[in-house]
C-alpha cells in the first residue's frame, strides 16, 4: 500500500470507531445499502484483536429476551448462508448445542426454549440421557434436562471479520489500523470530526463501536451519562484428545454457567467467570482454574482431570442493565452507539450491523426501543 493511501481522507460520511465486530459489520451493513463513503478507524495494527478475536465463536439462538432473540435468529440465518456482498459463505460449523440445567434452572431454560421455538427455531426438548447418549462425556453430572438446538454452531471469529472487510471494501470503505482516536472535534454542539494518532478527519456521523473503551469514547464526546463494565472472561484449550469427538454438539449449562465445545482436536472449556476489568488486553488469573474445576465437578464430573494446554481471557463489555447500546446518542448529535454486545456479540452481529447501518444512515427502521441509549437520559 502506497504512503498516500495511507493518508487518512480530510472527510467521510461516516467514521467508524473500532474495528471489532461491531464496527466491521456496521460498516458490512453500510455498504449494503450502498454507502460508499465509510472509515474505520483501529488503534490495533490487525482488526479483531480484543473481544472480537478471543471468544469462544459459538451461534446460540436460545437466549434470554424477545429482542435479543430477534437478534439471534437473524444472526443464524446468515450464518446459514444469508449473507448479502459476500463472495463466500460465511464461516459456520452446524453442529448444533445442547443446552442443559440442573432443577434449579429447568424451568428458565425451558420458558427462553418456548419463546425460540414460537419465533420459528427447531429445538427438542431432552431429559439428561439424550444429552448423555450425544456426548458421552457428560454423564454422572447432576442435569436435570435440556434442549438440543440443532441449527446452532460454532463460526470462526477470523474468518468472520475479513469476511465483513472484504464485502464492506468492495462496497467502498477503507479501514485505518494503527489509528486511535484520541479527541472528538464539535462544531455548534454537535460531531464535526475526530482527531487521531495519524491525524484528522471530519464527519457528521461518527458510530462508537469501541467495545470494552466506548465508555471512555462516550465520556471523552460528552455523551449521554452510562456506566459500561468490561468483565473478563477465561477459555481453556485441553490440546489435542483422542477421544474429543469433533463433530459433537456445545454443550452450555445455562444454570452453572460452564460449557465446552470441540475445538483444533481437543476441546475448549469456559467457566463462565466474570470479573470487572480495566479496557485492555486482559491477563489470565491461574485462580479461575479453580473455579471451573469446581463446576466441572457438579456438572460434566468425567472432564474434572482434563489437560489445559493453554488458556487466555477476554472482555464482554455491559451497560448497566445488560441490554445492548445500539441507537442514536440522546445528548451529543451526530453520534451513534454500536456497543455492550456482552456475551452475544458474535452470533448478533450480522443483525446488529445491519439495524445500524440502516438507522444510523436513516435508510432503515430504528433499533429496537430496549437497546436504545435514550433509556439512560
Ligand atoms: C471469553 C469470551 C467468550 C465469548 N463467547 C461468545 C460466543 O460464544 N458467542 C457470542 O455471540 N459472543 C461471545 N462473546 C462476546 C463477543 O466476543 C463480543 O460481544 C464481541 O466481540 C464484541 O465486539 P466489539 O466489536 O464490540 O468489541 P471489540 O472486538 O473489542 O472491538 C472494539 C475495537 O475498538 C478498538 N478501539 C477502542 N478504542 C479505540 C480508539 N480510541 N480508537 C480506535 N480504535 C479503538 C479496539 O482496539 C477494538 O479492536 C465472548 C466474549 C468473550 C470475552
Amino acid at each position: 500500500m502506497s504512503v498516500a493511501q495511507n493518508k487518512l481522507p480530510p472527510h467521510a460520511d461516516f467514521v467508524i470507531i473500532g474495528g471489532g465486530l461491531a464496527g466491521m459489520s456496521t460498516a458490512w451493513g453500510l455498504s449494503v445499502l450502498g454507502e460508499r463513503d465509510t472509515v474505520v478507524l483501529e488503534k490495533e495494527n490487525v482488526p479483531g484483536m480484543h473481544s472480537s478475536g478471543r471468544n469462544a465463536a459459538m451461534i446460540r439462538q436460545v437466549v434470554p429476551g424477545a429482542e435479543l432473540l430477534q437478534l439471534a435468529l437473524s444472526g443464524a440465518r446468515f450464518f446459514a448462508g444469508e449473507a448479502p456482498g459476500w463472495q463466500q459463505a460465511p464461516p459456520f460449523t452446524p453442529g448444533g448445542s445442547f443446552l442443559s440445567a440442573g432443577r434449579g434452572g429447568r424451568d428458565a431454560l425451558e420458558q427462553n426454549a418456548g419463546a425460540a421455538t414460537r419465533a420459528g427455531v427447531e429445538l427438542e426438548l431432552c431429559g439428561p440421557e439424550r444429552i448423555n447418549e450425544a456426548v458421552p462425556c457428560t454423564a454422572g453430572g447432576e442435569i436435570s434436562g435440556g434442549v438440543y438446538c440443532p441449527g446452532d454452531g460454532v463460526t470462526d471469529t477470523d474468518g468472520l471479520i475479513q469476511g465483513y472487510q472484504a464485502a464492506a471494501r468492495t462496497g467502498g470503505m477503507r479501514l485505518f489500523t494503527d489509528c486511535e482516536v484520541r479527541h472528538i472535534d464539535m462544531h455548534n454542539g454537535r460531531v464535526a470530526g475526530v482527531q487521531t494518532s495519524r491525524g484528522h478527519i471530519k464527519t457528521g456521523v461518527l458510530v462508537n463501536a469501541a467495545g470494552a473503551w466506548a465508555g471512555l469514547i462516550g465520556s471523552m464526546a460528552g455523551a449521554v451519562k452510562v456506566e459500561l463494565t468490561p468483565l473478563r472472561r477465561h477459555l481453556y484449550y485441553t490440546g489435542a484428545l483422542a477421544w474429543a469427538d469433533q463433530r459433537w454438539p456445545y454443550v452450555w449449562d445455562v444454570e452453572r454457567d460452564v460449557y465446552f465445545r470441540p475445538e483444533s482436536g481437543g476441546l475448549l472449556l469456559s467457566a463462565c467467570d466474570e470479573s470487572a476489568a480495566e479496557p485492555a488486553l486482559p491477563l489470565v488469573d491461574p485462580a479461575v482454574q479453580d473455579l471451573l474445576a469446581g463446576k466441572l465437578s457438579e456438572v460434566f464430573p468425567r472432564l474434572l482431570d482434563i489437560p489445559i494446554a493453554r488458556s487466555w481471557a477476554g472482555l464482554r463489555t455491559f451497560a448497566p442493565d445488560r441490554a445492548f447500546m445500539l441507537g442514536h446518542d440522546p445528548v451529543l448529535e451526530g453520534l451513534y452507539w454500536v456497543a455492550a454486545l456482552g456475551g452475544h456479540g458474535v452470533t448478533t452481529s450480522p443483525a446488529v450491523g445491519r439495524i445500524a447501518a440502516g438507522d444510523v444512515s436513516g435508510r432503515g427502521a430504528p433499533a429496537p426501543a430496549a437497546f436504545s441509549p435514550s433509556r439512560f437520559t
